[in-house]
C-alpha cells in the first residue's frame, strides 16, 4: 500500500510557519484526512472501516445490502423508481447544524453528488448539536463532513468548497459550481438547499438562484430555537425571499428581519443564539424529507412548512411569487412561467370520494377542529427577547408591517349595535 507525494504533501515551508502545537496538531489531522480520502481513491485494499463501492443499487434482502431498506420503498408501493436517487446532484449552502445532518441523511439515501460550501471551522461550542465529533474541533466543517460522509457512503460523489459565498469572487465561482457542478460536468445541481445561519448568505443564494432559475430549498431555526421553517423556493412560481426593507417590497419575509442596523452588529461578543439539537434534528429532518419527495416523486411536496416546537404546531401555506418584487431576474422568472403556463396548462386533477370507512358511530366519537383561531395566535409563541432590529417571523408582526391595500379596513369610532343597525338598514 503506497500513498503518492500527490497526496500528502508535507513540505518543510508549512512546517517552519507552524508556531504552536495547536496549529501542528490541526495540520496532523487535516494531513490524516487527506490520507483517508487517497486510500480510498487509489488503494483496492481499502480498509475494513470503509466499505467499497456499490456499482448497482439492489433490493436484494441481506444484511450487506445498505440499500435494502431504501428499495423496500418501492415493494411499499412509496416510490416508483428509488434508484434514480443516484441520478440527482444537490447543492448544501451552510454545513451547520441544520446543514451537517441534511447532507448526511443525504448521504445514507444514497444521493447521487453532493456539494458542500462553508467557510466555518468546527468548534467544540457546536458539539451540542448533532454530527461533528470533539476531536474535529479545528477542522474545516465542509472537509471534517467530507470524510464522515465519505465513510458512511463512498458510493456519493462529493465536492467541498471552503469559502464563504457572500463576497464577489467567491459569489461568481458559487455560481459557476451551481450552474455546472451535476453528476454530469457542464449540468446544473438538481436542487440547492440552504442551511444558512445568517440573512446575508440568504440573499446570496436567493440572488444567484432568481439569476439561475435554480430551484431551492430555504431552510432556518429561530434564534431562540425553539421554531423553525423549510421553504420550498421555483423562482417564477412561489415567493422568492428577497428582503422587505421600509423602501422596498419584495417577494417575502425571511424569518428574521434585520432592519436598519447592519446584521454584524447584532454578533456581539459573549451573546449567541440558543441552538438545540432537537429543533435543528426536526428541520433538517423535514428539509431531506421535502428532497425527497420533490426528486423521486411521492407524496405532496410542501412549499412552506413551519415548526413551533413550543406548541407542536406546523403551520403550511403556499406563497405566490410578487409581480412587484424588486429582484428584476424574480420578476423575469415570472414572466417566463406564466408563458410556459400558457403553452402547458396543468391538468386539473379530480380527486375520487373517499370511501366512508365507519359509518355507525357506536361510541359517538366526534371529530373537532384541531386547532382554534386563538390557539393559532398563540402558537406564535411569547416574543423572544432578541436584539433590536430583529422581528421574528413567529410572532405577528406590528400593524404598520401588515398593512397592505387589500388588507386596510377603515377604522371608526361606532359602536358594534350602531353597525348592525345600520346594516340592517341596508
Ligand atoms: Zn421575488
Amino acid at each position: 500500500m503506497a500513498v503518492t507525494g500527490s497526496c500528502v504533501q508535507i513540505t518543510y515551508r508549512c512546517l517552519f510557519k507552524m508556531s504552536t502545537v495547536e496549529e501542528l496538531k490541526l495540520r496532523v489531522r487535516e494531513l490524516e484526512n487527506e490520507l483517508i480520502k487517497c486510500k480510498q481513491k487509489t488503494d483496492p485494499e481499502t480498509p475494513a472501516h470503509v466499505r467499497t463501492k456499490i456499482e448497482e443499487m439492489s433490493a436484494e434482502v441481506v444484511d450487506s445490502n445498505p440499500y435494502s431498506r431504501l428499495m423496500a420503498l418501492k415493494r411499499m408501493g412509496i416510490v416508483k423508481s428509488y434508484e434514480k436517487i443516484r441520478s440527482f446532484t444537490v447543492a448544501v449552502v451552510g454545513v451547520g447544524g441544520v446543514g451537517s445532518v441534511t447532507a448526511e441523511m443525504l448521504t445514507r439515501c444514497g444521493i447521487g453528488k453532493l456539494l458542500l460550501f462553508d467557510y466555518d471551522k468546527v468548534e467544540l461550542a457546536n458539539m451540542n448539536r448533532l454530527f461533528f465529533q470533539p476531536h474535529q474541533a479545528g477542522l474545516s466543517k465542509v472537509e471534517a463532513a467530507e470524510h464522515t460522509l465519505r465513510c458512511i457512503n463512498p458510493d456519493v460523489v462529493f465536492e467541498t468548497h471552503n469559502y464563504n459565498i457572500t463576497t464577489v469572487d467567491n459569489f461568481t465561482h458559487f455560481m459557476d459550481r451551481i450552474s455546472n457542478g451535476g453528476l454530469e460536468e457542464g449540468k446544473p445541481v438538481d436542487l440547492l438547499l440552504s442551511c444558512v445561519d445568517n440573512f446575508e448568505a440568504r440573499m446570496a443564494i436567493n440572488t444567484a438562484c432568481n439569476e439561475l432559475g435554480q430551484v431551492w430549498m430555504e431552510s432556518g431555526v429561530s434564534e431562540n430555537a425553539v421554531s423553525g421553517h423549510i421553504q420550498l423556493i421555483n423562482p417564477g412560481e412561489t415567493a422568492c425571499f428577497a428582503v422587505r426593507t421600509i423602501f422596498v417590497w419584495q417577494c417575502a419575509p425571511p424569518l428574521v428581519v434585520a432592519t436598519n442596523i447592519d446584521e454584524k452588529t447584532l454578533k456581539k461578543d459573549g451573546v449567541c443564539a440558543a441552538s438545540l439539537p432537537t429543533t435543528m434534528g426536526v428541520v433538517a429532518g423535514i428539509l431531506v424529507q421535502n428532497v425527497l419527495k420533490y426528486l423521486l416523486g411521492f407524496g405532496t411536496v410542501s412549499y412552506y412548512l413551519g415548526y413551533n416546537a413550543m406548541e407542536d404546531f406546523f403551520p403550511s401555506m403556499t406563497m405566490k411569487a410578487n409581480a412587484q418584487c424588486s429582484d428584476m431576474h424574480c420578476r423575469r422568472q415570472q414572466e417566463e412561467h406564466k408563458k410556459k403556463a400558457t403553452e402547458h396548462p396543468k391538468q386539473e386533477v379530480v380527486e375520487e370520494e373517499e370511501e366512508v370507512v365507519h359509518e355507525d358511530n357506536e361510541w359517538g366519537i366526534e371529530v373537532v377542529d384541531e386547532v382554534t383561531e386563538d390557539e393559532l395566535q398563540a402558537a406564535s409563541g411569547p416574543k423572544p427577547d432578541l436584539p433590536e432590529g430583529i422581528i421574528p417571523i413567529y410572532t405577528i408582526p406590528p400593524e404598520k408591517v401588515r398593512e397592505s391595500p387589500e388588507d386596510m379596513v377603515e377604522e371608526t369610532e361606532q359602536s358594534l349595535e350602531e353597525l348592525m343597525a345600520q346594516m340592517k338598514k341596508m
